[in-house]
């Protein structure tokens, strides 16, 4: 069983899984070599754990050929469903069991690597597919809150090419969502405004760090971003949480998401990426001054000593350079 294990000093809780370390290995900067056919493609669904959902529009037998998108749990999972938490201290130190899900999303039945080839159409299903997860997960009490995450490229963390997104969902809420909220709240409590609207404001009048629009969603390049290319799409309209947006902003967002990915691969060559949604936990009352969105970062920098030593990023890529390129490209 993996453990939640808090660090004493500064509250940062850290997954001690044990589990993780049997996935596949490969090199830096390369491909993980496949030995066998990929167990993500249509045809290989016995190669998966039994699936959690899939989209079957002909109606086709679970764990058969003829889905168009499949969630299934994790091979090697960073967490266990099974089980209670347990919150336990041990002298200065608390832990609790490592309970929470951890599931891939398999986006398309063909050997996909790179989302950016899919369709709107796809996108939408993958949004709905997200969102789907989400509201389930969220009658589980023991969570408070579900990471939607993407890793593309052995460089960015996927262990799998064939493309595909994550879903853990876990008993505390993480830190950087934390800083968020609470930074949110400070403004919020100052100016009864919520900042992110305040950016989406701004952004749009200034033009110099906006990407695209759509109806529903803006794609900026943030003023204060930690990575080259960091990109942000948030909604235009104030909301807290990813799975209450409509029918109608799903297929905006499904627009911005692909767009968003072709203008980065053909502005960086297909760089290795991750993009995650931050939204608001699931305990948390709906207080208005949080703006769910998702944040982009494809990985060209390398974090080293100096980042891990002061918590601040140098970034030798200024945002507004960095939106001018990606809104010349054509999508
Ligand atoms: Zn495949
Ligand atoms: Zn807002």
């Amino acid at each position: 069983m993996p453990e939640l294990r808090k660090d004493p000093v500064i509250g940062r809780w850290v997954i001690i899984s044990t589990e993780r370390a049997k996935r596949p290995h490969y090199e830096h900067g390369k491909t993980p070599p496949r030995s066998g056919p990929c167990p993500f493609c249509e045809g290989n669904e016995s190669q998966t754990p039994p699936e959690i959902s899939a989209y079957r529009p002909g109606g086709s037998q679970r764990d058969g050929p003829g889905w168009t998108l499949r969630v299934v749990p994790n091979k090697f999972p960073a967490l266990m469903i099974e089980g209670n938490l347990d919150r336990r201290g041990e002298g200065v130190y608390d832990l609790m069991n490592g309970v929470g899900a951890h599931e891939v999303i398999i986006e398309t039945p063909k050997h996909e690597v790179n989302a950016g080839n899919l369709s709107d159409k796809q996108f939408e299903e993958l949004l709905w597919a997200y969102r789907d997860r989400i509201l389930d997960l969220r009658e589980d009490k023991r969570f408070r809150y579900v990471l939607i995450f993407k890793n593309q490229g052995a460089d960015a963390g996927a262990t799998m090419e064939h493309t595909h997104s994550q879903l853990i969902a876990l008993p505390i809420v993480p830190r950087n969502v934390t800083d968020e909220l609470v930074g949110a709240g400070e403004y919020f409590k100052y100016k009864e405004r919520c900042i992110f609207c305040d950016i989406v404001r701004q952004e749009i009048e200034e033009r110099v760090r906006i990407v695209a629009e759509n109806d529903s969603f803006v794609v900026i390049c943030p003023f204060a971003p930690r990575f080259p290319f960091e990109t942000w799409i948030l909604p235009k309209k104030h909301s807290s949480y990813f799975e209450h947006a409509t029918k109608l902003e799903y297929v905006d967002l499904a627009r911005a998401l692909r767009e968003t990915l072709i203008r980065l691969n053909r502005t960086l060559n297909d760089p290795p990426l991750n993009y995650l949604i931050h939204s608001m936990p699931f305990q948390e009352m709906d207080n208005g001054h949080f703006h769910w969105h998702i944040e982009m970062m494809p990985k060209l920098t390398q974090v080293a000593g100096f980042e891990w030593g002061t918590g601040f990023y140098i970034n030798p890529m200024p945002p507004e350079l960095a939106a001018q390129s990606l809104r010349e490209i054509v999508p």
